[in-house]
This record gives structure tokens, C-alpha cells and sequence, in this order.
């Protein structure tokens, strides 16, 4: 176990003077560079106005604003925003706004729909629906009740739709849980826009909500600002977390339309949503997400992204040709090459792996046989360039 005591740009600093180029943006959330000035600046500012308050019978300013600059950039659907401070509890709700849609229209709809081997986190609802069952040995027994469908690819969307077509006709399905384009916890796993699409379009015919876990792929990393942008069918409901506060603080949200929201609208109190954390819309995390939205839609931002997408096409040329390289994947910034050879997710090679990164100064984390890479957007050329060195010595040294 290594201490970090520091980190800057798009490096880790460890106690023993170590430096690492931090290949995957600290779990996809420190996408405009470690300790940015820009956003320390604005939330220490903020920090000595309004640190914290309670977010229920209080509102306030970041919250507000931060409502209304995700509104603007959110899918045209998208009209209402309830915050959360993880992409647990963000999916949780998404979940829990499913339910009680149809709870409170009087529906009998109780099931909801997964892809198989999503990821969705760690709470009982999120458990529920991802497929990764690793994780969830010992919690199955209380799981909501799940159906899972395969990720579509060109050959099996036919099949999907058959079965869907019978499914639906039970009206038990309540709503569709699924991580758009890309499953990151599945080893950044990357499924046909298309198939998607027409999975979507049936299912919101049959009034399933659909529900898009963008927790990883949102605020830019597809190339777009959200996953969804690249797909024609709007999801009902959107689950944001990790680079949506920047890096810096924990915050989330889950955001719906207006006809969502009108179903829990009402005197009866029994039809509101209550789910609250005491953190909720922190002031500080609020704008630590302001300032990085605002980064999100410079031009600088926009240029580097373009820039990182253009270099990993040139990285996946070459790799692609390598003997041990089995195939390769891109989607926005988002790089993955899985490697010639079967293992378990968490076998040796990947510690092997893991550790020969670290030696050569790159922090990157291999799943089975998968290795990717989701750096920030601010990394630099020469940066990017000691990753993918790296990478092709691993392939020969250590592979
Ligand atoms: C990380 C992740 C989550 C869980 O977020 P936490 O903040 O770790 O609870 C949910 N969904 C997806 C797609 C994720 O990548």
C-alpha cells in the first residue's frame, strides 16, 4: 500500500518521492488535473461564505445555479435535478424514482430490466441491478427483483427484441438500468449506439423508464458531453457522480423530466420522494461542479479532449498490430486493448501488471486481461506517451 502525499495536474506524488502519471483520472473523476487552480480557487472562496447547510426547507445559491447549468447541458428532456453525494446514491434514486413512478400512478410494475455485467454500486438497489455477482455473494437473497438482457451487438439484437417483445407484454417491467456505450466496472466494455437505440425505443413504447447510468462516461469522456448525446432515444432519468464535482469533493445527481416529477408533485405527502443524505447538495461540492462545468465548455478543455481522442486512435493503430493485443476499443478518451491471454479479474497477471506500471512512474489498473486507460483531459503529450511506452513494454517484458 502506497501513501500519496500529493497531486498535481495529471500526477500522484507517493511518500517515498515517487511520482505517477495518473493514467485513469483517479477513477474517472480528476478529468481537468489534480488540485486545478481555477476550481480551488472558487471553492476556497465559497468555503468562507457558506460551508454546509441543511438542503431540506433551505435552498442555496450553488445549488440553484449548478441546477441550471446542468439543465443546459443535459439531454433537452432533462428538467429537474435531485442531488445526492455518490454515484450509489445516484443510481439508488434513479432506482427509487422508477418504482414510485409507477407506485404512485397505481402500476403494478415492480421488476426492473439490467444489461448483464453492469455496475452500478454498492448499495442494495444499485447491488441489485449490476451484473458483476463478485461483488454480491453474500447479498443476493435481498436483491429488488432483476431481468438482464446481453449488451447488443450487431448479431444479437434480434434476439433481444424477441424476448423483450414477451416480456413487456406482463407490464411488470418498471424500468431499464444501463451504463450507455460503455460498462467501465466490466473492463470498459463498449456496446453498438445503434442496438442500443432500438432496445431503448421499444421499451419506452411500453412506458419502461429509462434510466442511464452516466456516473463514468459523463461530462465529456465519450467526446460528447454525455453518452446519451450519441444516442437518439432520451433517457427518462440520469445518474451523474465522479468528474461531475471535478475531483474534489463527493456530490451527485440524478436528474429527470418533467413528467417524472409531476408524478410525485402532490399534497399527499405519502407521494413525495424522501430520500435525503445530510450532505446533500453541499455548497463546496456544488461549486467544485460549477467551476469544473465551466472548464467542461472552454475551448481549451474542448481542444484537449479532441487531442487525447486523436492520440489514442494513433496509440490503437499501432498496438492493435502487436502479437499479444487480442483487440482493441476507443470510445471519446476512453481506451482499451484486451490482451491475447485468458485469466481471472483479479489474477496475477493483473498484479504483475499493476506493478510493472507503477515501477515505470504510471498508475493504470488492469482488469483480467483487459488494460485501459481514461487519464485526464489535461494530460500532456509526453504523458501520454510514457503510458503508451509503457504499455508496449509491458506487452513484451511482462505479458
Ligand atoms: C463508480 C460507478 C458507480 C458508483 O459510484 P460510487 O461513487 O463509487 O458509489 C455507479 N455507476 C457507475 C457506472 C460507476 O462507474
Amino acid at each position: 500500500m502506497r501513501g500519496i502525499i500529493k497531486a498535481k495536474g495529471a500526477i500522484l506524488y507517493d511518500e517515498h518521492g515517487g511520482e505517477y502519471i495518473d493514467g485513469i483520472a483517479s477513477w474517472y473523476t480528476s478529468m481537468y488535473g489534480h488540485c486545478n487552480a481555477y476550481i480551488l480557487e472558487k471553492v476556497q472562496r465559497q468555503m468562507e461564505v457558506l460551508d454546509q447547510v441543511v438542503f431540506s426547507g433551505f435552498t442555496h445559491e450553488p445549488a440553484i445555479r449548478l441546477s441550471e447549468e446542468l439543465i443546459k447541458i443535459l439531454p433537452p428532456n432533462q428538467h429537474k435535478i435531485f442531488f445526492s453525494d455518490n454515484g450509489s446514491t445516484a443510481t439508488e434514486v434513479g432506482i427509487k424514482m422508477a418504482l414510485q413512478y409507477h407506485f404512485n400512478k397505481g402500476n403494478q410494475r415492480k421488476v426492473l430490466l439490467a444489461f448483464e455485467g453492469g455496475f452500478h454500486g454498492d448499495t442494495f438497489g444499485a447491488m441489485s441491478v449490476s451484473g458483476l455477482s463478485v461483488y454480491n455473494g453474500p447479498f443476493e437473497d435481498y436483491f429488488i427483483e432483476v431481468e438482464r438482457i446481453p449488451t447488443p451487438t450487431k448479431d444479437n439484437v434480434g434476439d433481444i427484441l424477441k424476448r423483450l417483445n414477451s416480456e413487456l407484454e406482463l407490464e411488470s417491467i418498471a424500468g431499464f438500468i444501463y451504463e450507455p456505450l460503455v460498462q467501465g466496472a466490466a473492463s470498459m466494455k463498449m456496446h453498438d449506439a445503434d442496438g442500443l437505440n432500438v432496445i431503448l425505443e421499444l421499451l419506452k413504447k411500453h412506458q419502461v423508464l429509462l434510466i442511464a447510468d452516466e456516473v463514468m462516461t459523463g461530462f465529456g469522456k465519450t467526446g460528447k458531453n454525455f453518452a446519451s448525446d450519441h444516442i437518439d432515444v432520451k433517457p427518462d432519468i440520469i445518474c451523474m457522480s465522479k468528474s461531475l464535482s471535478a475531483g474534489l469533493v463527493p456530490l451527485a445527481v440524478t436528474s429527470c423530466t418533467q413528467q417524472i416529477f409531476d408524478a410525485f408533485y402532490s399534497d399527499e405527502i405519502s407521494k413525495g420522494l424522501f430520500h435525503g443524505h445530510t450532505y446533500t447538495a453541499n455548497p463546496l461540492a456544488c461549486v467544485a461542479a460549477l467551476s469544473g462545468l465551466e472548464l467542461l465548455q472552454s475551448e481549451q478543455i474542448q481542444k484537449d479532449i479532441q487531442r487525447v481522442i486523436q492520440s489514442h486512435k494513433e496509440f490503437g493503430l499501432k498496438i492493435s498490430q502487436h502479437p499479444k493485443v487480442a483487440t482493441i476499443r476507443q470510445c471519446g478518451i476512453i481506451f482499451a486493448l484486451d490482451l491475447n491471454i485468458k485469466t481471472e479479474r483479479y489474477g496475477t497477471l493483473r498484479n504483475r501488471l499493476f506493478n510493472f506500471f507503477m515501477e515505470e512512474g504510471v498508475f493504470l489498473r488492469p482488469l483480467g486481461n483487459t488494460i485501459y486507460i481514461l487519464a485526464p483531459y489535461i494530460i500532456t503529450n509526453a504523458q501520454l506517451s510514457t503510458i503508451y511506452e509503457s504499455i508496449e513494454r509491458a506487452l513484451d517484458e511482462v505479458v
